[in-house]
């Protein structure tokens, strides 16, 4: 492919707009550009990287056995109604009216539609078990889309679902997907490790993420490296600590605390330890507002509040519903006297008597007893795990790293086909629920957080599985005929090795050249200048390790091309 006729539009300077590499490199590299916050282009150096991911994703979905079909975009509101997932889903859900008034969504992702389609086709056990995956276009309109095809609202997705007659073969095809996500991610040339995750608005009962470790991650993952036992902190267990003996605590009494609103300010003014001081949250659920509360030095999970509740959602109150419902401003909520349920993290058993807000600006209470000054709802772990905890497995003191969700596989159970009533007829004749699962791959995602691992200060450096073009030819003086010649039989020989050639035709400075192949990411670069020329060779360049060979024209196309094949997954 000639440069110089492509749309290849490259960046010399930073987007202002971008705060992670890989979205910076994308606009740079002329990969993608903005059509609204969350919605992009492809140009055509990027929807090549897209193509690549997918055609890994493709074929590694049909050697596990998934067969691949195509669901619309476009879904009507009635199949959302019988799931019960359009009164639930929120605000992610693209809805609109048709002409005929009737409600609609964009897809975010096809639960409902493949039910749908399976309870109509699949009826005996015979047809079991099945796997259907599709590639496509996302619509999940984002509270905060960002990190460019990280984070962005239209979005693809590789997403699959399983079918099974029973539980043993529902795990194995669960087990088919994770060895499948494996290897696809392995073959992107990423450094991942699958997680235990939370099943999220999903639903179902358990679920994996595939986390790409990175600095610039959203999620954090505890990570142990004595059992390997890895976790989404939204999910991973705290261990119960060791039983003490409770410190007998005296009336509870009414303390001012004028102007004291951290844990921090409150402990230093009343001379006790932080862990003494216990933190009220509360949450707003679908099943209602609840409070929790946690050690002064520990983070209370809305992950473990929602799965202690069998809520859908659970979110930090904002500053209004915590005004109504202590009548104090945010900073002085505590258990005494409050008129909703009240959960206790388990690591504040044993902490004798608590501090905790009076539920009045200024004003807070010491020594208050759970069951003597308050009433608990229960006990629970509801902290979120942090870096120097034991590991829940092993015990030994686990690692908190940051990474990138590229994948998250769930087992569903009969959530969907229950509710669809999507049954089949079993070897007895019996009517049973199919047993679901459900696995999704970001592309985009794959592709950027691919990015995030491998760049430099040049640019991005493509693994070759990944490359837009796996070569660039780079003629210094396009306008000598020797240089043209032996540039266009160069090319020739590798493209009739299939290998994938961008040329870089363009009357342009040599280090303009050299620039954009680095920037670009392309994992081989030969040069045709005129020194090498005169001697007869080729100058390759590896990007990443920056290796340089001499490689007598004659063989610099075989030569290329070997080294290609080597790399390719
Ligand atoms: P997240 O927690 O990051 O919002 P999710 O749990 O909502 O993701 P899933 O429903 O599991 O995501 O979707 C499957 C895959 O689709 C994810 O693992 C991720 O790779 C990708 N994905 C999800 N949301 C987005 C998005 N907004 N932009 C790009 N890719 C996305
Ligand atoms: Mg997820």
């Amino acid at each position: 492919m000639d440069y110089s006729k492509l749309l290849l539009p490259t960046l010399k300077e930073e987007p202002a707009e971008a705060e992670v590499v890989s979205h910076k490199l994308m606009l740079r590299a002329g990969m993608i550009r903005k059509l609204a916050a969350g919605i992009y282009s492809y140009l055509p150096a990027g929807l090549r990287v897209l193509r690549k991911v997918e055609a890994i994703v493709r074929e590694e979905m049909n050697r596990a056995g998934a067969q691949e079909l195509l669901l619309p975009a476009v879904q009507p509101a009635e199949l959302w109604k019988e799931s019960g997932r359009w009164e639930f889903y929120g605000k992610e859900l693209l809805r609109f009216k048709d002409r005929h008034e009737r409600d609609c969504c964009l897809g975010p992702t096809h639960e409902e539609v493949i039910t749908d389609l399976v309870r109509r086709d699949i009826r005996s056990y015979r047809q079991l078990p099945i796997n259907l995956y599709q590639i496509q276009t996302k619509f999940r309109d984002e509270i905060r889309p960002r990190f460019g095809l990280m984070r962005g609202r239209e979005f693809t997705m590789k997403d699959a679902y399983s079918f099974d007659a029973d539980e043993a073969g529902a795990d194995e095809s669960y087990r088919k997907m994770v060895d499948a996500y494996v290897r696809i991610f392995q073959r992107c040339g990423l450094e991942f490790v699958p997680v235990e995750a939370d099943s999220g608005a999903i639903g179902g009962s358990f679920s994996h993420e595939f986390m790409v470790l990175a600095e610039s991650g959203e999620d954090a993952v505890a990570a142990c490296r004595a059992c390997g036992y890895g976790a989404n902190v939204e999910k991973a267990e705290v261990r119960a600590p060791e039983p003490e003996p409770v410190a007998a605590a005296g009336p509870m009494e009414r303390v001012d605390t004028p102007e004291q609103r951290t844990v921090e300010e409150i402990a230093a003014f009343l001379g006790v330890p932080p862990s003494t001081v216990a933190k009220t949250l509360l949450f707003e659920t679908d099943r209602g507002t609840v409070a929790v509360c946690v050690r002064g030095d520990h983070d209370a999970n809305p992950t473990k509040v929602k799965n202690l509740l069998g809520a859908n959602t659970a979110e930090l109150a904002g500053e209004a519903a915590v005004r109504q419902v202590t009548g104090a401003p945010v900073g002085y909520a505590g258990p005494v006297g409050l008129p909703v349920p009240v959960y206790l993290d388990q690591a504040l058993r044993g902490a004798g008597g608590w501090v905790v807000g009076a539920n009045q600006a200024g004003s807070h209470y010491r020594d208050a007893v759970p069951g003597r000054d308050f009433r608990a709802a229960g006990w629970a772990d509801l902290r979120t795990l942090r870096a120097g905890d034991p590991c829940p497995r092993c015990g030994q003191p686990i690692a908190v790293k940051r990474g990138i969700e590229v994948g998250h596989v769930f087992k569903l159970g009969t959530k969907y086909s229950e509710s669809l009533r999507a049954t089949f007829l079993d070897a007895q004749g019996t009517e049973r629920p199919l047993i679901m699962g459900c696995y999704g791959i970001g592309v985009g995602r794959t592709a950027a957080a691919a990015i995030e691992q491998n760049h430099d200060a040049d640019g991005i450096v493509w693994p070759v599985p990944l490359a837009p073009w796996e070569v660039v030819v780079l003629p210094l003086q396009v306008k000598d005929d020797a240089t043209a010649r032996v540039t266009a039989d160069l090319v020739r020989g590798l493209e009739a090795q299939g290998v994938e050639v961008l040329v870089d035709d363009r009357d342009e400075r040599p280090g303009v050249k050299f620039k954009d192949a680095d920037l670009l990411g392309i994992p081989l670069r030969l040069t045709v200048g005129p020194k090498g020329l005169a001697q007869g060779v080729a100058e390759a360049r590896e990007r990443k390790s920056r290796a340089e060979h001499r490689v007598p024209l004659a063989e610099a196309a075989a030569w290329a091309a070997a080294w290609v094949q080597e790399r390719r997954t």
